[in-house]
């Protein structure tokens, strides 16, 4: 197989974030900042961008980590790797939808390099973290040369590629709120093959009960790979809450989720095949889910 090279280029390792800010400021159009590498290093292999200066955010303590914060939400730092929050034990108890999508993302080899930052920076409507990180409400904090901002993940994405982050911001780390009483998620991704290959249709759901466990009170239905960005499906959503969940009302949110989605036909799969298969995968998530409740 041809192997391209990559562009020359300058490495910058930064230990602090002012430093990364200030060399950024310094390389502006010229420079771009690097964790894992697993996407940008092939995109500069594909001449698809030729950054001279490559600012790795890797040596910097502050943007690693999993830690539960006062309110019992989980902050992860965006330079964590897909395999810390493979083998967390936060993540396993209380945010399962999470590890659901990184026990199915790409190989252990690229799974110890490979950032969550990176994944959600790259933006592609394939991303495996984004659905579980909507559907669980989570923010993302961004820092610039002119302070800190807050950004939903739902904002955060606006095409293929494309995020309101600017491109001197860092993205430092993701919130995830404290699980409720009563609610759990769940995270399925359609593959063609059962590792290294990017989603077909990816989606994840979350439901609230009321204190008897009957009743939902709070729905969040997120997926991916069906639209330029990852999406939720409102009319989903509304249609489950305040109802029992059963199997009729399940399998009726799902065929609308399958009218609801906006994907292309491509090398991975027709729209109609997709549409079909987020029928399928929203009536699984949303059953596994509750199932993960009452179980
Ligand atoms: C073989 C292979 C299999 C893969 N399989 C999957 C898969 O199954 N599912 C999936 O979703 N992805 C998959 N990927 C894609 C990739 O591994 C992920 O998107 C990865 O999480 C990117 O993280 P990174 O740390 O390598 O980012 P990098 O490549 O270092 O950076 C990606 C982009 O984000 C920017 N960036 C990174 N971190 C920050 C930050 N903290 N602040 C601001 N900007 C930042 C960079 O400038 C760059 O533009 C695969 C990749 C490979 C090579």
């Amino acid at each position: 197989m041809f192997i391209k090279r990559l562009p020359t280029f300058e490495y910058h390792a930064p230990v602090s974030i002012a430093a990364a800010l200030d060399l950024m400021a310094r390389y502006k159009n010229n420079g771009r900042f690097i964790a894992g590498g697993t996407d940008l290093l092939l995109a500069m292999k594909k001449r698809e961008i030729a950054p001279q200066h490559l600012i790795s955010l890797n040596g910097i303590a502050a943007l690693k980590g999993i830690s539960l914060d006062k309110k019992g939400g989980v902050k992860i730092g965006a330079l964590t790797t897909l395999a810390e929050i493979e083998r967390s034990d936060i993540i396993k108890k209380q945010f399962l939808p999470l590890r659901d999508a990184v026990d199915v993302m790409a190989s252990p080899q690229v799974r110890n390099l490979a950032t969550i930052g990176g994944n959600l920076c790259s933006a592609v409507p394939s991303a495996d973290t984004a659905p579980p990180l909507i559907a669980l409400n989570a923010s993302l904090t961004l820092v610039g040369p002119r302070g800190k901002r807050n950004v939903s993940v739902e904002a955060f994405f606006t095409g293929p590629k494309e995020t309101v982050r600017k491109a001197h911001e860092i993205l430092t780390a993701i919130m995830i709120p404290k699980p409720e009483p009563s609610s759990a998620g769940c995270y399925i991704k359609l593959m063609r093959r059962h590792a290294m290959d990017l989603a077909i249709v990816g989606v994840a759901a979350y439901l609230k009960l009321d204190a008897g466990k009957k009743v939902c009170k709070e729905a969040r239905i997120a997926l991916g790979a069906v639209a330029p960005t990852p999406i939720r499906v409102p009319e989903v959503e509304a249609l489950l809450v305040n109802k029992a969940i059963d199997e009729k009302l399940v399998t009726e949110a799902a065929r609308i989720a399958g009218m609801q989605c906006r994907p292309i036909s491509d090398i991975r799969a027709s729209l109609d095949y997709r549409c079909s298969m987020v029928e399928v995968l929203t009536r699984r998530a949303v059953m596994e889910a509750y199932r993960r409740i009452t179980a």
